[in-house]
């Protein structure tokens, strides 16, 4: 029996969801092989972390993860460089992230918290890093207007994917294939007007080819919110033959 779990910071996505915080918007904080870190801290996250019960304290964070540069996904990344390193008094934790954020005409990254972090790793696609004890792997670029990856830990136990925003394509079930946890992103009902991100028939048939033992769907846009989240699992279970799908509510912690 490990530790290990990861905890819901927030599960809305998508510009309404965000601007009415009709769900918290402060992606996913991740404690496992000894190590914490956080993927894509939206706007909230770390309100999220020390509200939560105990508080997950960000001087303690190792690392910081970016999928992409959109501001649900990175609003936080500045605030919380900040806390983990206490104000830069000490240089510690790492940040990934494509390299649009650290750098260029649309960079995220304030230049002057920089030198607080141990080190800034650029992300690119069907890549390995390590922190730690823990390795993870970069999926192919998703297709989602802006360089945007996915990504997958590798456990003992099993593999756990990280299926951040983007359009269906079939190779997804392919780069993500194998996962034992999928969490992944689902912020439309139905996609009608080509948006890039993932609809219900998409994750349908993505969870259906792969069959992890668990499916966690988040990052709710509003037409989800409004079918229920619940319902849409139920209806997913029903679709794909996966028994365990949790539609994940704010301060959720699933253990691994
Ligand atoms: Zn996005």
């Amino acid at each position: 029996m490990n530790n290990d779990f990861i905890y819901f910071l927030g599960t809305g996505g998508s510009r309404h969801v965000m601007a009415e915080q009709l769900r918290s918007t402060g992606g996913i904080y991740f404690q496992v092989q000894g190590v914490k870190g956080i993927i894509d801290p939206g706007p909230g996250a770390l309100t999220a972390m020390l509200k939560a019960l105990p508080p997950l304290r960000p001087e303690e964070l190792d690392g910081i993860i970016l999928s992409h540069g959109h501001i649900d996904h990175c609003n936080d990344v500045n605030l919380l460089i900040d806390a983990m390193t206490r104000g830069g008094l000490e240089k510690r934790g790492i940040l990934w992230a494509p390299e649009g954020i650290i750098g260029g005409p649309d960079q995220v990254l304030f230049n002057y918290l920089k030198p607080y972090l141990q080190k800034i790793e650029v992300l690119q696609g069907k890549s390995n890093y390590r922190l730690g004890n823990l390795t993870f792997s970069t999926s192919g670029v998703h297709r989602h207007g802006m360089e945007t990856y996915g990504f997958s830990f590798d456990l003992p136990a099993g593999k756990l994917s990280f299926l951040t925003d983007t359009a269906f394509y079939p190779e997804l079930t392919r780069e993500y294939q194998g996962a034992r946890w999928l969490v992944i992103n689902l912020v439309l009902e139905k996609n009608c007007g080509g948006a890039q991100h993932l609809d219900i028939d998409g994750v349908a048939r993505i969870i259906r080819a792969i069959q992890p033992r668990t499916a966690v769907i988040t990052h709710f846009g509003k037409s989800i919110l409004h079918r229920g989240p619940e319902q849409v699992a139920a209806r997913l279970q029903r679709e794909t033959g996966v028994e365990n799908i949790i539609a994940a509510v704010d301060g959720q912690k699933i253990p691994l």
